[in-house]
């Protein structure tokens, strides 16, 4: 059972835009991926944590990773399934059970659909499934606050501030970094993004 409700509004908008959402044009690998996979000894076990279409998967899987994706959407998760070849877990962040299992979890422009005041339970679970020693990133679009989207989506916005508090709400971490990006959303509007870079303690 999920400890935090989730949004069914923004969950039901990627299945019924699951084709179109995954069929967008993405760039093959983005630089923040490169460096993310590139603190990860070969063959790391990595959970893509809202893997959506999967492309990220596939880029990871390409380089030799051993990777989990998984997505709350079913219909995003059929896609990412037959994009892969291999199962994609479908299961919300709220109701992560895993402990101690990923070398790094990587959450791709998804955890900023959580709830905010669920935000640090969600991140509490994600700590406890990485390894002592893991890394973590996750990608945020900043704000003043959660509210929707043109399509009715929620999203956190949370400020640099709100997004620290949150991340030491969750537990300890071995260094916590975060850099500013602008990047486009689905609906091609411009906005400033906030890259998360944590690590658990070994
Ligand atoms: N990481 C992918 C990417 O970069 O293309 C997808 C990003 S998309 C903006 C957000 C993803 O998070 C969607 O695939 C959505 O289904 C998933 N998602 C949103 N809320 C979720 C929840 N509570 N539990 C699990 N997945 C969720």
């Amino acid at each position: 059972m999920a400890d935090e409700a989730h949004d069914l509004q923004t969950l039901a908008f990627y299945d019924r835009e699951a084709e179109a959402y995954a069929g967008r044009r993405l760039p093959k690998a983005s630089p923040r991926l490169i460096d993310f996979l590139a603190a990860l000894p070969a063959g790391a076990r990595v959970l893509d944590l809202g893997c959506g279409g999967g492309q990220d998967s596939e880029v990871m899987l390409a380089e030799g990773f051993e990777v989990t994706p998984l997505d709350g959407s079913a219909g995003l998760a059929r896609i990412a399934q037959a994009r892969l070849g291999r199962p994609v877990r479908v299961q919300l962040f709220e109701d992560l059970e895993d402990e101690a299992s990923f070398d790094g979890v990587w959450a791709n422009a998804s955890l900023l659909h959580v709830p905010t005041a669920g935000l640090a339970r969600v991140l509490a679970r994600v700590r406890r499934a990485l390894k002592p020693g893991g890394v973590f990133h996750a990608s945020y679009k900043a704000g003043d606050g959660g509210g929707r989207d043109t399509l009715g989506r929620y999203f956190n916005f949370p400020s640099e501030a709100e997004l620290r508090a949150a991340y030491g709400d969750a537990g300890p971490w071995a260094a916590l970094a975060i850099r500013q990006g602008v990047g486009h959303s689905y609906e091609q509007e411009e906005r400033t993004w906030l890259h998360v870079a944590v690590v658990r303690p070994a």
